[in-house]
């Protein structure tokens, strides 16, 4: 765990069971659930178990279980709602000019709808 991971985070606090969820998706490592203001009609957010901040945190010190398991979570979600024909769009905000709310490692899986494009500025 990061020695700057906040253990009070709101998603820290839906994995030990504090705070309920609207789930989609558990393993031993990952769990996904549907936001709880969705930017489309699918709007699903995925992290992993364990204590990670960011994708950069995840990706370099997550064992590589982890990290597999992250990844084959996503593809059997997006499978699962059969997102893929029509398309998604995977966002992971990071940090303070990424627009980061929740300081826990996510991807959002954004679908249902075209989602319009990526703004770089606003
Ligand atoms: P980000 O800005 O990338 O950190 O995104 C955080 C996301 O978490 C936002 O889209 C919120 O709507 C979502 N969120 C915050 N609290 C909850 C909650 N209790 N359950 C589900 N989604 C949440």
């Amino acid at each position: 765990m990061s020695i700057n991971y906040d253990i009070e985070n709101i998603f820290a606090k839906i994995l030990r069971g504090e705070v309920p969820c609207d789930k989609v998706y558990e393993d031993e490592h990952v769990l996904a659930f549907n936001d709880i203001a969705p930017h489309a009609p699918t709007h699903i957010l995925v992290i992993p178990k364990g204590k990670y901040i960011s994708a950069d945190d995840f990706s370099i010190n997550a064992s590589a279980e982890e990290v597999t398991a992250f990844f084959r979570a996503l593809g059997q979600i997006i499978k699962d709602h059969h997102l893929a024909q029509k398309g998604y769009r995977l966002i992971a905000n990071t940090g303070e000019h990424g627009g980061q709310e929740v300081p826990h490692f996510h991807m959002h899986i954004l679908a249902g709808e075209k989602i319009g494009p990526l703004r770089v500025k606003s």
